[in-house]
Order: structure tokens, then sequence, then C-alpha cells
């Protein structure tokens, strides 16, 4: 028989009550386990068995992103390290990496939740999942790659680049499967166009990992590979890694493995719950994590929860994709702006390609200006350029209420990358 990685939840009264035994036993262990946890839970006055209901859950204290730099290199860590069998990390861009430990029980669940995602996205024993995302200290590579085993699908461990091996490994291999972020999708998705590898190839299904990919950028690379669907998939290293929730065949929402972990939407400044469906921080805390548990650790990613259930059936929870970071806010003439809301706006725009960049800059007033440099579609007269800036203008001055200046640029003028894109430029001091 075939083997199934969904829960068999059926109401929400079983969801609660996987997720108190959860919760009791993760606070349970990380007081026992760890010095940290141990000192944070006194220090507020709470013991384990103070932990009656869910709602207990609001009286634990927070973890950030911080206290996981401050207690390098092992930080959270809640096992004698004779239990360890793996560690990761996040790239660390800025300041120390995240590093986060794993137990065999932690890479096991890892590879079921994974499984699940491969399920969700409809996928069989037959396809083929070309894997272009980074092997090494980073989750991505050892995730997908271990989700897909778990699976029992083939994977093709390309890795991320080369676009010339992974183009031939698309026609040779025939893969049905591209995992990859979304700017390797679409450096991809355009070399499979420039070269007319369109019939040559049988793509599938793409699904998308570690950077929000805007609705413009998801259409172009579904119609430039010829696939069906696009899945997006959540990916935090704090949270084992990618592989946590995944949008289904109906595409309503990122469905998230509830019976894992509990997310929590705050408000960033007073760290109360938003108002069902108000964009929130997610707030994780796993609910059997050994090796590094989680408890109310706050990511800095947005999202909104989207309420009801999906037309699929599941009774898995959905949140909306990741809408930024609250460190990508910027406040512009005192407005708040998420670079997810410029994304939303250019996207719903025809005439211009998927890729822009913002640029933030002082002017000699000392006022902000903002420019957003978009590329002009393929086939378009740049004699047009004028009029459709003037559109975007009006739109983002409607929706944003702050003004902006649009440039057209040729196509293809703005860089394209394998890796994730930066698209937001803040010259002010
Ligand atoms: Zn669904």
């Amino acid at each position: 028989m075939k083997r199934s990685f969904m829960p068999t939840i059926k109401s929400k009264e079983e969801l609660d009550a996987i997720q108190l035994s959860g919760l009791k036993w993760t606070v349970n262990h990380a007081y026992r386990g760890s010095a940290f946890y141990r000192e944070r839970f006194n220090d507020a006055g709470i013991k384990p068995d103070d932990i009656k209901s869910l709602d207990d859950l609001k009286r634990l204290p927070f973890v950030t992103a911080e206290d996981l730099q401050d207690n390098y290199p092992w930080p959270l860590i809640s096992v004698p390290f004779e239990k360890i069998v793996r560690m990761h990390a996040s790239s660390g861009t800025t300041g120390k990496r995240k590093v986060m430990v794993y137990t065999a029980k932690d890479v096991d669940d890892w590879a079921d939740m994974f499984a699940r995602c491969y399920e969700m996205a409809g996928l069989t024993k037959e396809d083929r999942v070309q894997i272009c995302v980074g092997y090494g200290v980073w989750t991505a590579g050892a995730g997908f790659q271990l989700g897909c085993e778990r699976f029992g699908a083939f994977a093709i461990p390309a890795g991320p680049g080369n676009i010339d091996m992974q183009l031939q490994f698309l026609v040779d291999f025939q893969t049905t499967v591209i995992c990859s972020t979304a700017s390797m999708a679409l450096l991809l998705a355009e070399e499979v166009d420039r070269r007319g590898l369109k019939n040559k190839i049988n793509v599938k299904k793409v699904i998308f990992g570690a950077e929000r990919s805007s609705d413009a950028i998801t259409r172009k690379i579904k119609n430039l590979l010829g696939a069906e669907h696009a899945f997006d998939i959540p990916g935090l290293t704090e949270l084992y890694g990618p592989g946590t929730g995944l949008d289904c065949i109906h595409h309503t929402g990122i469905h998230y493995w509830a019976d894992y972990y509990i997310m929590e939407l705050l408000d960033p400044e007073t760290l109360e719950p938003v108002p069902e469906g108000e964009v929130g921080e997610m707030v994780y805390t796993t609910l059997r994590k050994e090796g590094t548990p989680l408890i109310r650790y706050r990511s800095r990613d947005l999202t909104r929860s989207i309420p009801g259930r999906c037309q699929c059936g599941s009774f898995l929870p959905r949140h909306d994709k990741i809408l930024g970071r609250s460190d990508d806010m910027f406040i512009i003439r005192g407005v708040n702006i998420y670079p997810s809301h410029i994304d939303e706006i250019l996207s719903r725009q025809a005439e211009i390609s998927s890729e822009y960049q913002i640029y933030l800059n002082r002017g000699d007033d000392g006022k902000d200006y903002m420019t957003i440099t978009v590329e002009r579609e393929k086939k378009n007269d740049p004699k047009g350029d004028e009029t459709l800036a003037m559109k975007i203008e009006r739109d983002i001055r409607k929706e944003m209420l702050v003004s902006g200046k649009v440039d057209i640029v040729d196509y293809q003028s703005l860089p394209r990358t394998a890796k994730k894109t930066r698209r937001l430029f803040d010259n002010r001091d």
C-alpha cells in the first residue's frame, strides 16, 4: 500500500490535543536539557508543570535571533552531544551564523515533513526531481534531498548554478520537477526560452524555496517552462529547514504542519496576536524537536493567516506567502512600506517583465525619494515607456499613499542571479 505522510487529523480538538501534549513535552525537555531555557523560565517564574493548556503558551518568554547569536556556537542545545548526529547553519550574512543541531529523530521527522510536501504537491514515485539548490552547511540541499528519498521519488542532486549542465539534465533526464529559488528558476526558464528547448523538456512542477516569489515571476516561469504548477515552500533553518509547509494544487495559501509546530502571528511592536487575516510576525514553537527545540522563536518573517478550510479538504491550517521580513520594512516620508506590496502592484502590470529594483535616496532638500526601475516586457516598444511609467506611478501613489518615480529600462538589463536577488537599495544615511 502507498504510504501517506499526511496526518489523519479530523477536528480542531484532535489538533489541539496533539499541540498541547507536544508543548508540554517541549517545555519539559528544554527545561531539563538546556541551561539557556532553564534560566529564561526561572527568570519568568515558570515551571514546566505550569503549562496546562495551549493558552499558557503566551506566558512563556520569547527567543530571538540575538539569543542564538549570543550563545554561538551551540544555542538552545537541549540534549547531550552523543545524541547529536548533524548540524546545519544559516548562511549568516550578518553577524554569526545560527547553528542548529539535530538528533537522529529530528532528521527522521524532517524527512517525514518534507516527504509530506512532495505528497501535497501531487508527486508520485515516478517523478524526477532536479534539486537546484545549495548543498552544504545550510539546510536547502540536504532537506530537499532527504524528503525526496523518503518520499521515494527520483532525486537529481544538481546543486545551484551551472546553467548549461542544468539545461542538459532537463533535456537528457526528462526532469519533471524543479526545486530552486525563484531567481534560479527564472534564469533557467529564460534560458530554456532563448535556446528554444521548451518542447524538449518535460517539467510539470516547480517548487520555489528560500525567497519570496511574486505572482509575475511565477506566471512567467510556468509559461516559459510549460509547467502546470508552481509551489512555494517556506524554509527556516531554525525550524528544521525547508519542508515545514507547502501550498496544495489549489494554491490558496501554504498549508503548514501544525502537528509539528505551533505558529503564532504577533504584532512585532506589541507582541500581541494580530486579528485573523492581518499581517503579523511568525513566532514558532516546536512540538517534537529534540536537538534545538524552539519556544516562541521570533522569526521576523511576516505573513497573514488564511481563514476557513481549503477545498482540498486538508485540516492543516494555512498562511499566506512570506510577505517580507519585519527588518525589510522601510519607512519613506512616514509611510511603512513592505517590498512585497511593491511586488504585488508590479505583478499586475502586463507590459513589464518580472524584474525590478527599488532605490531610496535622500535629496538635497532633505526629503526621501523612491525610484523603482522596471524592465520593459520583451516584445514592447520603448515609445510606450512614458505612458506606462505614469500609470505605474499612479497605482503606487493610490495604493501605497506615497509617490515614487518609475524608470523603464530594456528587457534583461537588470541582473539575474542563481542565488537570492537583491532588489532594495537604500542609499539614505
Ligand atoms: Zn489545500
